[in-house]
């Protein structure tokens, strides 16, 4: 497809010389001649300045991505393969571990391919398309990673419907099917994920670093609360540190049985676990008023969440769930603060936490903090790409000003 000249308005000139990735409407003078997905473009400063080269895939965020600034380089197979080897290379020592056979291997913008994320479990990857013009490089992208690694069996998530949701379809795409469920291993832990069950897997790659350290420093015999569960995965990280007992709270029927799963597959043995499909705050409500104490309370709500009985929004809600969070956990307990909503931003998630131990009458600190593992690569000229902020935070062994 022959490359159309895409002009940048002289306000926004200076940011994509930076390196800034992502295409904008506000900031294209010509955006109107966008209209075939996939197809390169030349982006201009209106003096025909080269600025970059780059692709039309439309996006819930944005037109498209720039995908190289070197006015050399075109955007053709051999890009792609320059990529995806230096994106490979980048995982050499993930690749090597031998107690971890999960982890991304290309992070969209982080690793200069905005519009596609590829995760490896153990020999099969799962290709993530974030728009119709990313999925226009789908064979070329398939068959450069047969030609790099020992793929065997490819699966992929379109995230591109008009909603920019995820398109339900069978995910299969080549090579050999996986086993269901596929076993994979992070650290030492074994988790049981699906490629071709829906949007999820039923393991969130990015929690790594915090579920290995959950493991580390769990206390003997702690009590877990475990909220927004899903497949349980904190839990078991909790339980073979040595938790003596966790409570799962999911409102998802689903996380019943993939809950005992992941016991399972470690072999916890589910009956000395609580696992309720539940409404979270429903949860919270009953479990205060009965003087519930946890030793560590585990926050990972969705960025935005409506179940039949309520309505959630990270950046509106945070404080209440924080603060009853706070509540239900004992002296000297964790917290651990979770979102991966990259519009609440660091600085507010802090200032919920403030504010909620505030208000509870909690003393205590943030003791660890953790942003997104190293295979969850960032580009620095694009910081909303750094979305996920955990928080251990401890409270005091006094338990507070009262
Ligand atoms: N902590 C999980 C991931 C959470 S994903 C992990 O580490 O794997 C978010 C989960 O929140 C989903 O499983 C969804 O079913 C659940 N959820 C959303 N709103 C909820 C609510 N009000 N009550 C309980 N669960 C909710």
């Amino acid at each position: 497809m022959e490359e159309q000249i895409l002009r940048i308005k002289k306000d926004f000139v200076p940011k994509y010389e930076d390196g800034y990735p992502l295409i904008t409407e506000e900031a294209c003078a010509n955006p109107q001649i966008l209209t075939e997905e996939g197809r390169p473009f030349r982006l201009e400063a209106g003096d025909g300045t080269f600025l970059g080269r780059g692709y039309y895939g439309r996006q819930n965020k944005g037109l498209g991505w720039v995908l190289t600034q070197k006015e050399h380089e075109p955007i053709d197979e051999r890009l792609f393969q320059k990529k995806l080897a230096v994106a490979l290379g980048r995982r050499t020592s993930l690749f090597m571990d031998e107690t971890t056979n999960t982890f991304r291997i290309l992070n969209g913008e982080g690793d200069g391919l905005g519009g596609l994320t590829i995760d490896y479990f153990n020999g099969y990857y799962l290709l993530q398309w974030y728009s119709a013009g990313a999925y226009t490089w789908q064979k070329t992208i398939v068959d450069l990673l047969f030609q790099n690694t020992d793929a065997v069996g490819v699966y992929e998530k379109k995230r591109f419907s008009s909603e920019g949701g995820y398109v339900s379809d069978d995910d299969f795409v080549t090579g050999e099917r996986a086993p269901e469920p596929l076993l994979v291993k992070e650290n030492g832990m074994t988790f049981a994920v699906y490629l071709n069950d829906g949007a999820m897997t039923g393991l969130f790659l990015d929690q790594r670093d915090v579920r290995q350290t959950l493991r580390e420093t769990v206390p003997e015999d702690a009590r877990v609360l475990n909220t927004f569960s899903y497949t349980g995965a904190f839990s078991v990280a909790c339980a073979l540190g040595g938790a003596g007992h966790t409570v799962n709270v999911d409102a998802a029927n689903r996380s019943l049985e993939k809950t005992k799963e992941q016991f399972e597959v470690n072999g916890l043995d589910p009956a000395s676990h609580q696992i309720l499909v539940e409404d979270v705050f429903t949860y919270f409500r009953r479990a205060i008023q009965r003087g519930e104490q946890y030793d560590v309370v585990i926050l990972d709500p969705p960025s935005f969440a409506r179940t039949k009985k309520t309505t959630f929004s990270a950046v509106k809600d945070y404080g209440k769930l924080l603060e009853q969070a706070f509540q239900l956990t004992a002296p000297g307990g964790i917290v651990a603060a979770s979102t991966n909503h990259a519009g609440l931003y660091p600085k507010k998630f802090r200032a919920f936490i403030y504010e909620a131990m505030e208000k509870t009458e909690t003393t205590g600190r943030i003791k660890s903090t953790f942003r997104l593992p190293e295979d969850f690569r960032v580009d620095a000229d694009y910081p909303d790409g750094n979305y996920l902020k955990v928080h251990l935070i401890e409270k005091s062994a006094e338990g507070g000003l009262l």
